[in-house]
């Protein structure tokens, strides 16, 4: 498993979120899912926001979505995002329903649509691996 990369993950001292990024470093997106009613959910925390459970389990997801909302970024001096200048982020809504907030690769912004189909790819950057999306 790759470590964590620090300053690349944002709170990784909150140990749920913590856990999500420790989740991806094997190339498999996993979200929390509800023991009790079956819910996906992200950003990760302790209590399902349907049913009020604290039952969960970490569990891989399709990796399928569609846009949501998104914005083009066009300054970041964070590597290795400044190389990527403009490109989108876009909150994406999984198949199972979660919503995910990503960097959408491999197409030019002016391409990119609401409702656009998307993939996960879970990509090594700087040793260690971090979802992104590209079209489907
Ligand atoms: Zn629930």
């Amino acid at each position: 498993m790759s470590e964590i990369v620090p300053g690349l993950y944002p709170s990784s001292s909150d140990p749920l979120n913590r856990a999500f990024w420790e989740q991806c470093q094997d190339g498999v997106l996993r979200l929390q899912r509800c023991d009790a009613c079956g819910l996906f959910r992200h950003i990760p925390r302790t209590t399902c926001p349907s049913c009020g459970s604290h039952a969960w389990n970490w569990t891989p997801v399709c990796g399928d979505g569609t846009v949501f909302s998104y914005t083009v970024i066009r300054e970041n001096y964070m590597p290795p995002f400044q190389g990527l200048v403009p490109y989108v982020v876009a909150v994406v809504k999984l198949t199972e329903g979660a919503q995910l907030a990503a960097a959408l690769l491999d197409v030019v912004p002016e391409q990119v649509t609401l409702d656009m189909p998307v993939k996960v790819v879970v990509r090594d950057v700087q040793g260690g691996k971090i979802p992104f999306f590209i079209p489907a």
